[in-house]
């Protein structure tokens, strides 16, 4: 099975991600998470990417298709934060085109105040906010190390980050037309599961 997840920034991308490929046994692939790796080199590289997304830009293609070249394999994958725009979809189709395309709805006001609360655990990859409150405040449920807020979700590069969607990747959805399957992002977490395995299945 080769899936993609799609959705404006806070929708839950990254968690479903996770449940869906250990549902699965997909490998998981996070163009963001291999980018922020990146970064924390601090190789001029690293510095290059840190300045795009701090800012809420795209990386450039050239730099993100090489990177998804070295990660993505050929069979069960599932793909989120890629791809962002058209030529994106394009190159992917030619190295292993996606069966299903989960898309995650949610309203611009909901992006806000979710991103203004996510706070997550570097170690763990777990991404808590309104909707998954951490059971102490700012310390990770599964290892207990403090969280941290995401550098680039400030109000600004969020507002950013929105725009950029609705341009470049939104138009996807016509893109990949009947491989869609359209979910309602602003359920809780384990609702929002459980439709997409139900649709999947
Ligand atoms: P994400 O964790 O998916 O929200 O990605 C964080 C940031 O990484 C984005 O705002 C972009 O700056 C960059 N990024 C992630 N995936 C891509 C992509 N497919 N193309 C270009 N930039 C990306």
């Amino acid at each position: 099975m080769k899936l993609i997840i799609l959705g404006i920034q806070g929708s839950g991308k990254g968690t479903q991600g996770k449940l869906i490929a250990e549902k699965f046994d997909l490998k998981h692939i996070s163009t963001g998470d291999l980018l922020r790796k990146e970064t924390s080199s601090n190789s001029e590289l690293g510095k290059e990417i840190s300045s795009y997304i701090h800012a809420g830009n795209l990386v450039p293609d050239e730099l993100i298709n090489q990177l998804l070249q070295i990660h993505l394999p050929k069979e069960n994958y599932l793909l989120d934060g890629y791809p962002r725009n058209l030529e994106q979809a394009k190159l992917l189709e030619k190295i292993a085109s996606p069966n299903k395309v989960i898309y995650l709805e949610l309203s611009e006001q909901e992006v806000f105040s979710r991103l203004e609360q996510r706070a997550e655990c570097k170690s763990c990859k777990i991404s808590y906010g309104l909707n998954n409150l951490p059971k102490a405040p700012g310390i990770c449920n599964s290892c207990h190390k403090p969280l941290e807020k995401r550098k680039d979700d400030t109000h600004e590069s969020i507002k950013k980050r929105i725009d950029l969607f609705n341009q470049e990747t939104f138009p996807l959805l016509n893109f990949y037309k009947s491989r869609v399957i359209k979910i309602n992002g602003e359920q809780s977490v384990e609702e929002v599961f459980h439709e997409i395995v139900n649709k999947l299945d």
